[in-house]
């Protein structure tokens, strides 16, 4: 595997060429889009990157954890074949332009961390201008994310694909985020909540044929209050509309729940589809 910390290093490759993009500290959810596109492009190229244009001032941007041998270790026994570091000095020389994708962005993430996605599509754009990519995988972890980038990808007409994975958990549920090793172990053992929620929340909606807005209502802001007591500070626990990500009180398959809160200072945030897609 190929180790390229330096733009003019990045070499055009042959094929089909998969792209991941990161922010490291590589876990089996990283590795699970690394092995996809493994499995289906002649090369793969993983980036490393914390972008600190997607951080807000208070947040973890200094803390975030950097195992970069580690990293370049994991990559490659994922099949990785190019693993591009950048230096934030060189990939941000200049930071003119930026990309605003409009909407999509404007509430829940985009609401709590004004910046976070201008900071996201202005670097994972440039990142695709540098690799080149036939493919590009990204985790449904991230749904907001993915739905900016899908929105980026048609409007500037970006030619290629995006391929979207599903969420890998721990066997108690809880996704696998770089941020979980900031859990405490009291926090860590409650942390699984988080996504129990989701499927009570989930489940409540599915019993009924046609849950109206009153009781779509009710049933989020009963599982708030299930996860406050649970010492969850809750950010949000919405049910949203895929396309639009804008709340919505239809249960139908483009309807997503989404769910965002503090354990301690540690943030995290988990959805699922409500209707098999
Ligand atoms: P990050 O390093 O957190 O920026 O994540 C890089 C990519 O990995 C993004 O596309 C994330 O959505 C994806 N990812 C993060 N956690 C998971 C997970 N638990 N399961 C699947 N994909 C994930």
């Amino acid at each position: 595997m190929n180790v390229v910390r330096k733009i003019l290093e990045l070499t055009k490759l042959d094929g089909s060429v998969g792209f991941v993009p990161t922010m490291g500290a590589l876990h089996e959810g990283h590795l699970s889009l690394i092995r996809e596109s493994k499995r289906c492009c002649s090369r793969t190229v993983v980036s490393v990157f914390v972008n600190p244009l997607q951080f807000g001032p208070a947040e973890d941007l200094a803390k975030y954890p950097r195992p970069e041998s580690k990293d370049i270790e994991l990559a490659e026994s994922a099949g990785a074949d190019v693993i591009f570091i950048p230096e934030a000095a060189e990939l941000l020389d200049s930071n003119l332009t930026t990309i605003q994708v409009s909407g999509v962005s404007d509430l829940f993430e985009g609401e709590r961390r004004p910046g976070h996605f201008e900071g996201v599509a202005t670097i994972v754009c440039k990142l695709f201008n540098l690799v080149r990519p036939t493919t590009a995988y990204f985790g449904l972890k991230d749904r907001q994310q993915c739905v900016v980038l899908r929105q980026m990808v048609h409007d500037l007409n970006l030619p290629f694909q995006l391929e979207f994975l599903p969420t890998i958990r721990e066997s108690d549920g809880l996704a696998l985020s770089s941020r979980n090793i900031y859990l405490s172990k009291f926090e860590r053992a409650k942390a699984p909540f988080l996504y129990a929620s989701l499927q009570e929340t989930r489940n409540t909606l599915g019993r009924h044929s046609e849950p109206d807005e009153a009781f779509v209502a009710e049933t989020l802001a009963q599982n708030r209050d299930v996860l406050s007591a649970e010492m969850f500070e809750v950010d949000y626990l919405d049910l949203v509309d895929e396309a639009s990500f804008k709340p919505t009180s239809k249960v139908d398959a483009n309807s997503i729940l989404i769910v965002a809160a503090k354990l301690g200072t540690t943030r995290l945030i988990d959805n699922v589809s409500v209707l098999p897609v």
